[in-house]
């Protein structure tokens, strides 16, 4: 397990594993869905994360361009668009769980700001993605980009 230093978390990482785990996905879930929204997410992917996440993804072993849910959400008076989404990685974490129970029914995430443009959270979570079960880490996301595609299909 590698231990990584981020921000205020420490993350214990199954570095090869999650590694295999993107191997076997061949798109992100913005090419499944196909969507226009989803078209401009993919025309701003590579600029939708900032320089040190895309590092962070990198030392992780998450292949940034698969992600495992991406969403529309809205876009604000200046034209900016938001999304959220997000990334899992086999291994645990210390530190802020960013999930916050309100009731039996609902919660709601506690996100840190990385810059004017992303936000970002872990929860621990199981997924039944997995063949064998393993402690997974949600990397949860928001991201603010801009129209990039065809004007005409901004129907938002
Ligand atoms: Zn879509």
């Amino acid at each position: 397990m590698k231990h990584i230093k981020f921000k205020d978390w420490t993350l214990i990482v199954d570095v090869e594993a999650t590694q295999q785990l993107y191997a076997k996905w061949t798109e992100g879930s913005a090419e499944r869905c196909g969507c226009d929204n989803c078209k401009n997410f993919i025309a701003n992917r590579s600029n939708a994360y900032p320089n040190d996440i895309q590092a962070l993804f990198a030392s992780i072993g998450i292949d940034y361009r698969k992600e495992l849910d991406v969403n529309y959400i809205s876009k604000n008076s200046c034209h900016q668009h938001f999304y959220d989404g997000s990334f899992y990685f086999v291994g645990s974490f210390i530190g802020k769980d960013c999930r916050i129970q309100l009731d039996k029914e609902s919660y709601t995430r506690e996100l840190q700001a990385i810059n004017d443009n992303f936000k970002m959270g872990f929860c621990s979570t199981k997924l039944d993605l997995f063949d064998s079960v393993q402690n997974t880490v949600e990397i949860f996301f928001i991201t603010v980009l801009p129209w990039k595609i065809d004007k005409c299909l901004d129907i938002n």
